[in-house]
């Protein structure tokens, strides 16, 4: 810790524990202590720590081909494409390395769409207030919180915000200047706010009325978090773009921007590129990764163990809303104890994650089990 002190930037607010290992839904620190893991790298493990068959699939590919330049073909980056490609509906794949690139991707793609369509002054991106897309330059333009911004105007320009759900400020936004609409199907970062189904219809509609993109960031909702394989698949809500990244890999880190049918061919060669992006070893894990969640009934499960999360979360004292779509969850206390409750349950051996005062958010692996969450909440009791 001394080390990191000294030598690593204060970019994160960091606990007082070093974390070793993992296995399954449990991290082990420094001193042998177990922790149930509720925060999953930020919904990124969602097959738990280590689980093995993407461990197996990243050792074998690390003794094969690691990386080449995208120059060249290789083998699992258009298996892992055709297999997104397949599961989503949409037409083909962009690879990159975070969810923040992949939204770079998506916000590029849509802004040279409307310029191949003849509408160059269609520029304009419409966002959510309280979004989170990233902490790139664009990507926290993007992102509909002040916060993330105040140090680092001037900001690329032509970004306007919607009041999350309001579909008479959406409509009265939306126009001949509109380029994109992002949005996320479950706001995650704000404290786990889904969208109501007439917000995204309008919003699918008004693009299709514009000629504009329908962005849907999936990073955090992608891939079985919801309980759907995709959130937009809770909505009926079919986006033009999708971008997503967190559980892809596995833990191992891959963005991807996937893109359907006439703003799948918008890229050409020299317009946008990662180094990384869709390396071998990552799409070999993100391969893994994705077959298992399906062989697994992983999204099933998900939908089950959270329904069943909520309802137990629901019986705490203290907790006034539950809020959320399969593992992906929020409860929002009426007293600022959120973060006294979260550093009390990491003495206890259970990692959670306070957003603000007021609101909990658990986004723990897709392979929860009812005997997690009864552990889980058992100790919350005791916190509160
Ligand atoms: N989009 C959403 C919805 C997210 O939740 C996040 C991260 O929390 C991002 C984008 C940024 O992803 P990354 O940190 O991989 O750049």
């Amino acid at each position: 810790m001394a080390m990191d002190n000294q030598y690593v930037m204060h970019t994160y607010g960091r606990l007082p524990i070093v974390l070793v290992r993992g296995e399954g839904c449990f991290v082990y620190d420094a001193d042998g202590k177990k922790y149930l893991d509720l925060v999953a790298g930020i919904a990124v493990n969602g097959l738990g720590h280590c689980p093995p068959k993407v461990v197996e699939a990243i050792c074998k590919q690390a003794g094969t081909l690691m990386h080449t330049s995208n120059l060249y073909h290789t083998v699992p980056q258009p298996q892992l494409a055709k297999m997104l490609v397949e599961i989503s509906g949409m037409s083909k794949a962009f690879f990159c390395n975070s969810g923040a690139e992949a939204n770079e991707a998506a916000m590029k793609l849509a802004r040279k769409a409307t310029k191949i369509n003849g509408k160059p002054e269609q520029t304009e991106i419409i966002t959510a207030e309280k979004s989170f897309h990233g902490r790139t330059l664009a990507a926290i333009t993007a992102t509909g919180q002040p916060k993330y911004q105040k140090s680092f105007a001037p900001l690329p320009p032509d970004y306007r915000y919607v009041p999350y759900n309001d579909v008479e400020a959406l409509k009265s936004m939306v126009s001949e200047k509109t380029c994109a609409i992002m949005m996320e199907p479950v706001q995650g970062e704000s404290g786990v706010h889904p969208a109501n189904i007439e917000f995204l219809q309008t919003a699918r509609k008004l693009c299709d009325k514009f000629g504009a993109a329908l962005i849907f960031d999936e990073v955090q909702t992608g891939l079985g978090r919801t309980g759907k394989m995709f959130g937009f698949q809770n909505f009926d809500v079919i986006p033009d773009i999708m971008t997503l990244a967190k559980t892809l890999g596995g833990g191992f880190p891959i963005g991807a921007c996937l893109a359907k049918d006439k703003y799948a061919d918008v890229f050409e060669p020299g317009d946008h590129a990662a180094t990384f992006g869709g390396n071998p070893l990552a799409c070999a894990a993100a391969i893994a990764t994705v077959t298992e969640i399906i062989d697994g009934g992983w999204v099933e499960n998900t939908q089950k163990v959270g329904e069943y999360f909520r309802e137990q979360l629901a019986t705490l004292p203290g907790v006034t809303e539950v809020r959320g779509l399969g593992l992906m969850i929020a409860a929002e206390f009426n007293d600022p104890v959120a973060r006294d409750i979260a550093s009390k349950a990491l003495d206890k051996g259970l990692l959670i994650n306070a957003i603000g005062d007021n609101i909990l958010r658990f986004v723990p692996p897709l392979i929860l089990t009812r005997e997690n969450v009864d552990q889980a909440i058992s100790i919350l009791m005791e916190c509160i």
